[in-house]
């Protein structure tokens, strides 16, 4: 990169800051994009002339509302909610709603900002969105989750709607919350539509949603290692995460032939050298999901399996690194683990799994790298292709949504290729998926003049 060009990201990152204090999740996530689409932007005159960089980092509109809801006893209880609908110039919002006690205004910024480009990398007519509250769902009953679910509703249903914004599930919310939401949108709004994603299979869910974010984490790293003549069976993988993304990409790693030999949560990690096979993940699926239990089970019950309390499962040599739990899971020092330990690829199942410097560092050893907004991409795949059949009022079967998911992904690959690959025949896919996603949102942003 130029010199001029860092002189630009410096003084255009400062300004952002100065005007998003304290929101450093969201002021990283923009420095990784700007870093690469600013040299482009500078060699092109329209960008400059409509102020891309500046409106592209600025929301839409931020919601920000109070949810009050009854817990089991009978007491009060109140949180605050948020929908930061960040950018529909491709088409109608869409991005999931998160439940967690960290949830904040800087996290939500920073995922609707991800979103903008992973859903533009789609080529499907989606805008970014993302949302959530600072809701605590561990160790609330059934009833407390569809209270707050339908308490939630009441504020957030007037600023939705199939062609406004289309919300799906992230952290702490499923199935079970997406349809205790639906059902409460419905009434309210007495429409039954593609209003949200992610849906039980008997009110316009779609097949293949629930495995769609694992499955496509799997699709693209797959997509990586097949460009460089290699291939996923035979292949060791350490996950973090033992929740949606990460249950499933396991699933679709063992079908491909490869062993997953750890898996987390937030309290620590196993390490299963025998492998984590279809039989242990059945287990593992009643346990964090029916039983919502915890990961140190797993080693009561099978013999070589340990348990790792407080730890990340990085320092672990393996082929291939999946994180599926969380943003920022893998430090420096964790890639610097993985580098010595001549990790072949990492994809990114959770956003912004990766720190800045890890980034970096991962990028300068040509690691095969696959940031979130193009590997995680399968989950708004599944849900764009829900929308698809709830307008159509036709249910797909599991062989063609999977076929499309596949294909996407497949397609998300090649726009990385075509845009990130540098002249000693590696691929920058940090620099790829940003550039690809960057030119179709920016060129129908220019396309509607100062709006
Ligand atoms: P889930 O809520 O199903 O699972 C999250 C998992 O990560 C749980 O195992 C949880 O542990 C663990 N975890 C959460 N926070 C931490 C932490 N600070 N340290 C260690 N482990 C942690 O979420 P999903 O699987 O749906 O999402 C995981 C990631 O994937 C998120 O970054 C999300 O944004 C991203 N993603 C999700 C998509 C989807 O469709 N669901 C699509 C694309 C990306 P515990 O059980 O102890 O809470």
């Amino acid at each position: 990169m130029s010199d001029a060009a860092r002189v630009v990201i410096e003084r255009f990152m400062r300004g952002l800051v100065r005007r998003n204090p304290e929101e450093p999740e969201f002021h990283q996530a923009v420095r990784g994009v700007a870093e690469s689409i600013t040299p482009y932007i500078l060699d092109n005159q329209g960008y400059r002339h409509a102020q891309i960089a500046e409106r592209l980092t600025e929301p839409d509109r931020i919601i920000i509302f109070r949810v009050s809801w009854e817990d089991d006893r009978g007491n009060v209880r109140a949180n605050r909610a948020w929908r930061v609908q960040f950018n529909n110039s491709i088409g109608p919002y869409k991005g999931g709603l998160r439940f967690h006690p960290d949830c904040n205004l800087s996290v939500l910024k920073f995922l609707a900002f991800e979103q903008v480009f992973k859903n533009s990398l789609t080529g499907l007519p989606l805008g970014g969105a993302k949302g959530g509250a600072n809701f605590n769902p561990k160790g609330k009953s059934e009833s407390e989750v569809m209270r707050f679910c339908h308490s939630l509703m009441v504020e957030m249903y007037r600023h939705i709607g199939d062609d406004i914004d289309v919300p799906a599930g992230d952290v702490g919310v499923g199935q079970r919350e997406i349809s205790f939401m639906f059902g409460q949108y419905k009434r309210l709004a007495n429409r039954f539509e593609g209003v949200l994603t992610g849906k039980g299979i008997s009110h316009g869910g779609s097949l293949v949603h629930t495995e769609s974010a694992g499955y496509g984490v799997v699709y693209f790293t797959q997509n990586m290692l097949e460009r460089v003549g290699r291939e996923i069976e035979g292949m060791t993988c350490s996950v973090s995460g033992s929740g949606n993304v990460a249950l499933y990409a396991i699933e679709k790693l063992t079908q491909l032939g490869g062993k997953a030999v750890t898996v987390s949560d937030s309290t620590g990690f196993i390490h299963d050298p025998d492998g984590i096979d279809a039989d242990k993940l059945e287990w593992l699926k009643e346990l964090k999901g029916a039983r919502r239990g915890r990961i140190e089970e797993y080693a009561q019950r099978y013999d070589r399996a340990t348990f790792h309390s407080g730890k990340r499962p990085w320092a672990v040599s393996v082929d291939i690194a999946l994180p599926c739990a969380t943003h920022n899971e893998i430090a420096d020092e964790d890639a610097r683990s993985l580098v010595a330990n001549d990790v072949l690829a990492i994809a990114e199942g959770s956003n912004m799994s990766c720190a800045p410097r890890a980034v970096h560092r991962l990028i300068d050893a040509r690691t095969l790298y696959g940031p979130g907004k193009a590997a995680n991409a399968g989950g708004v795949i599944a849900s764009g292709l829900e929308q698809s059949q709830n307008a159509q009022r036709m249910p797909w079967t599991r062989e063609e949504v999977d076929t499309r998911l596949r294909s996407i992904m497949r397609t998300i690959h090649a726009k990385c290729v075509a845009h990130g690959e540098q002249p000693d025949g590696s691929v920058n896919y940090v620099v790829g998926a940003n550039l690809a996603a960057f030119v179709k949102v920016a060129d129908a942003m220019v396309a509607y003049g100062a709006v």
